[in-house]
């Protein structure tokens, strides 16, 4: 063969493996030797060969594995072919090997993202963490000295045993993220803090994920089709989502339902991305989405245009509501000895009261809808009586007919009308398309509960098609929870289920008519409380930082809060509603802060503001587990390296979106010192151990009483002794749950076991098998885990699996509402204060203060949250810097020109952003209609001049409603009814830099 003379640029170019091999040298990660050895062979190989061997070796690997991305791309479970060579990632490609679920709707092939496609690239990136290490020159200087991990984790350890010692087991906070860094590693971080006693802090309530408006309506929030059920919807409402930038794998689904005949009608304030591909753009005032919804169930209400059977089945519209008190007439107000929490309907044919089921929602007969009527009470006294439908019938007629509405939310009365009619039309068959942008909003609730109205008026749930969804991480919650929270030490005796069936069962004896459902939420509040150790964040941050003075700004509330925030936090704490939750306590100093899979400097709001300088200053030590340089890591006292997500074994937290199990493997050796999250618990769990033992501790009290009846089941749940006090001589035992600790695939196969135990995985389900597919699709739905059994539903092998049949179906299980029907009516006393009985709309408060501009955010499309942001390569393909939308009109006023950086401010703080002038924001139109800004998240702070992010301008209101705690279904649990600092629409001002 002819010798032919290239250069060795263009060789270097032609294989992937050598571009990626000498990109690791220059950086440092690989030594001098393995790169010259690597690259001389291939040099030499190629120099006899020809240049067809550039492309030969391009696609020569050692390895192929399966991998995924274990991060929150929710619902992401993309399955990719990983290929390595010479110990690096150089590239990997989809694997496209779904199967053919519903032949008669289109299948999940292929699924990915960009990101996706570039993290072989990511995980090289140059601001990858590779080795412990240590601040030196205090925290956010940049001084920082590699450390051994044997010096790295014993200081780590002397810090918790000294926040042990001085401030008990609460002082220790926990902070995860949702699902960053992999399910089981995820998991194995939590089981050392659980085990600790660490107040370990709810997520949906640091990252604001919560639908408050849907779980209000439904008592739960974690339900929703599968995405291939987007193609059988025959009306689409996007709203409150941008599917077109995050949820790029799945978008097709919604584009291919428009060949099976659905309209796809995008509703945001902003024409954004996705707007352009729908057939109808509904704009709509910022936060103001309420008073469309309302609107649209006045028109139906008014044509008649109901599902009635289905209401009157289905939810609380025909309760009967007591006009004296705004309260439900109970059964206890009509007859001795009856139950004050079951509820009344007015019998229609034969014009009495009848007491609604507890146990079902079959109707004992034809409830009235509509009318005022006279019940006696055990009194002997008459009261009027109406039904909730004719209250809220009543409500929408006086304040929002489509011309009363579209002065709130600035849409036109006859668009409003259409979509009416279009909904109409589409009963049965409308899917709301939300994501968590209206929860972000401090009235999220009401936006919701006004969608939920609009899906529960026509009958548009428990059908394939249609629905509201929120996010779910589970499926395999089942077995996986099982395993790190149960796990009493054999391996292969995960399934200590006979455990939570008694306390499952205990509530089911106590109260026969509750469901399986509700049993197992109420089995999952004595978990979180006494043995897991989960609370909102809220305590903490009013109790030890700067959130106390934003909250307790009356001014940045909405004005429908009658009193102080003070006196509604005051009233809900000294009322015992939240006993068991408020840690650390008042007087008990946080002392450690640990962080897993998220960056709490960018992600929680106002943190430089609300957090630095105040609580940060309170922990003696601070440490994360990273794999990479996050602000929250420059801020920190410790960087613990972890091992990326081709380099563990591991899989992606699963959800009913993409129901499938995914699984990404070690497909090289973790970079530099990096080591999984596993393995570094062991180890800090040893040395934890030592510490405490040199200073003759075996033991640390937590202030935190557990209930009486639980304390027997405390040690099978955790290093507690017999009086609930944290043994810590037993921690790297607990930690190893049985397993030799050696190998990793120990726990991955028991947990695979485990599931298919339990049903939710086929039989023959092991890691040889996930090695060998990759993917393996649930079957099933697991009964004692609350949040699986959300979804209400039994699984089928052919169709996308649709949520809450359960109730909508033969079985006719109530939900676990307060009322145990679909809820619009909340007769909680704070409620009827702030007039938010039924749905209504209200404007957002001046958050930050009194200025022209709203701030607004959502997903951008290229990085999930910061993961990303640095790519060196998804930096080319936007402005490669941090950026805010605005309108043409906005700009002009302020002679502000496409560019150019500008200051945003308000009376909380102030930052600066480069601008993109577009049409597509809301312009201002007067005082009362404020113009739109509009911030992408997430751009790390240090991208920021000063590292001063647009977080640092957001106060972070909760809405004081949040804070019940005594009613039914409002009422914590993990993820679940948790107070959460809002972010959308805050009040700012822009000028020229
Ligand atoms: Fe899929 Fe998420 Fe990976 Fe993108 S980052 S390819 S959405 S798993």
């Amino acid at each position: 063969m002819k010798e032919v003379k290239i250069s060795r640029r263009t060789f270097l170019k032609g294989t992937s493996a050598t571009v990626a091999l000498l990109s690791l040298n220059s950086l440092g990660f690989l030594g001098g030797n393995t790169i010259a050895n690597a690259t001389e062979k291939i040099f030499e190989d190629w120099k006899y060969a020809g240049w067809e061997n550039l492309h030969r070796e391009e696609w020569t690997w050692d390895k192929v594995t399966y991998g995924t991305h274990l991060v929150d791309c929710y619902p992401g479970n993309c399955l990719w072919r990983v290929y390595s060579k010479d110990g690096v990632v150089f590239r990997e490609e989809q694997a496209a090997k779904y199967p053919v679920i519903d032949p008669s709707g289109p299948d999940f092939n292929p699924r990915g993202c960009q990101k996706g496609a570039s993290y072989s690239l990511q995980m090289y990136n140059p601001d990858r963490l590779k080795y412990p290490m240590k601040q030196v020159g205090g925290r956010g200087s940049g001084k920082w000295k590699r450390v051994s991990w044997d010096q790295c984790l014993a200081e780590i350890a002397e810090g918790i045993v000294d926040g042990l010692e001085a401030q008990g087991p609460e002082s220790i906070i926990f902070e995860s993220g949702p699902g960053n860094g992999g399910y089981v590693h995820v998991m194995a971080v939590h089981r050392l803090m659980v085990s600790l006693g660490a107040t370990v802090l709810d997520l949906d309530s640091t990252i604001g994920d919560f639908n408050r408006g849907i779980y209000e309506t439904f008592g739960k929030f974690m339900f929703m089709d599968s995405v291939d059920g987007w193609y059988f919807g025959k009306l689409l409402l996007i709203w409150h989502m941008n599917p077109v930038y995050t949820r790029i794998p799945s978008y097709h689904f919604i584009s291919e339902a428009r060949y099976n005949g659905a309209e796809i009608i995008s509703i945001a304030p902003d024409y954004n991305p996705s707007c352009m591909h729908a057939d109808e753009y509904i704009p709509v005032e910022m936060g103001s989405d309420a008073a469309l919804g309302l609107a649209v169930c006045q028109v139906l209400m008014n044509k008649k245009w109901v599902d009635y059977p289905f209401v009157k089945e289905q939810s609380d519209l025909p309760l009967l509501v007591r006009k004296d008190t705004d309260r439900f007439l109970s059964a206890a107000d009509i007859e001795k000895g009856a139950r004050d929490d079951q509820f009344c309907f007015w019998d229609s044919k034969n014009n009495k009261v009848v007491k609604a089921p507890l146990e079902t929602l079959k109707l004992p007969c034809d409830p009235a809808l509509e009318g005022v009527y006279k019940a006696t009470l055990l009194d002997g006294k008459t009261v009027e009586v109406e039904p909730v439908f004719n209250k809220l019938k009543a409500l929408l007629d006086s304040e929002y007919t489509p011309e009363q509405a579209s002065e709130m939310c600035r849409t036109n009365p006859d668009t409003i009308r259409r979509m009416a009619e279009k909904c109409y039309k589409a009963s049965g068959g409308i899917q709301v398309m939300v994501g968590w942008n209206s929860p972000k909003y401090y009235h999220g609730d009401l936006i919701e509960r006004a969608m939920c109205l609009v899906l529960t008026l026509t009958g548009s749930l428990g059908k394939k098609g249609c629905g509201i969804r929120g996010w779910n991480e589970s499926l395999f919650e089942g077995a996986f929870t099982q395993i790190f929270k149960q796990k009493i030490g054999l391996m292969n005796l995960t399934r200590q289920l006979p455990l939570m069936r008694r306390v499952w069962e205990s509530f089911k004896k106590e109260d026969p008519t509750i469901s399986d459902e509700m049993a197992s939420i109420k089995q999952e509040r004595v978990i979180d409380r006494n043995m897991v150790n989960y609370t909102i964040p809220a305590f903490l941050y009013y109790n030890h930082s700067n959130y106390k003075k934003a909250w307790d700004n009356k001014a940045w509330h909405c004005p429908t809060m009658k009193r102080e925030f003070k006196e509604y936090y005051d009233e809900a704490v000294n009322s015992g509603w939240w006993d068991g939750y408020v840690k650390p306590e008042k007087d008990q100093t946080p002392t450690v802060y640990c962080w897993m899979g998220t960056n709490p400097a960018r992600k929680n709001r106002g943190w430089e503001k609300n957090i630095l300088g105040s609580l940060w200053d309170k922990y003696k030590t601070i440490f994360g587990f990273e794999t990479r340089w996050t602000t929250t890591l420059l801020y920190g006292d410790y960087a613990l390296p972890c091992a990326g997500f081709y380099e563990k074994l591991d899989t992606r937290f699963p959800t009913p979106h993409v129901p499938w199990l995914t699984l990404t493997d070690e497909a090289v050796k973790p970079i530099g010192e990096c080591k999984t999250e596993w393995e570094i618990c062991l180890m800090l769990a040893k040395k934890i151990e030592e510490a405490a033992k040199k200073r003759g501790k075996t033991n640390f009290v937590p202030r935190t009483p557990v209930q009486e009846e639980y304390m027997p089941f405390l040690n099978q749940f955790s290093v507690r002794d017999a009086k609930g006090n944290v043994e810590i001589s037993k921690l790297h035992d607990w930690q190893l749950m049985g397993s030799s600790g050696k190998d990793f695939d120990e726990i991955m196969e028991d947990a695979l076991q485990s599931s298919v135990m339990l049903g939710n995985l086929p039989p023959g389900t092991n890691l040889k098998y996930m090695r060998e597919h990759g993917i393996v699709r649930f079957v099933d739905v697991s009964i004692f885990d609350p949040v699986t059994m959300n979804l209400a539903t039994d699984i089928k092998p052919d169709e996308p699996i649709i949520p809450l049949t359960w109730h909508t179906g033969e079985k006719k299980v109530p939900y676990p509402t307060y009322n145990r029907r679909i809820q619009f009516y909340i007769d909680h006393p704070w409620f009827l204060e702030a007039k938010e009985e039924l749905p209504v709309h209200k404007d957002n408060p001046k958050i930050g203060g009194n200025y022209p501009l709203r701030l607004t955010s959502g997903h951008q499309r290229w990085s999930i949250h910061s993961i990303w942001v640095s790519n060196e390569q998804l930096l080319r393909t936007h402005q490669g810097r941090p950026f805010m939308f605005m309108s043409p009109e906005d700009a002009e006023k302020r002679g502000v020109e496409d560019g150019d950086l500008v200051r945003v401010f308000n009376d909380f703080a102030s930052f600066k952003i480069h601008v993109k002038v577009t049409p597509a924001a809301r312009p201002e139109k007067g005082a009362a209609k404020p113009g739109q800004v509009i911030i992408y998240h997430a751009w790390e702070p240090f991208m920021f001049p000063e590292w001063k992010s647009y977080d640092i301008a957001i106060p972070g209101m909760i809405k004081w409603l949040d804070l019940v705690n005594n009613y039914g279904h409002l009422h914590y649990w993990r993820w679940n009814w948790c107070a959460q600092p809002i972010d959308r629409g805050i009040s700012v001002n822009v000028e020229k830099a």
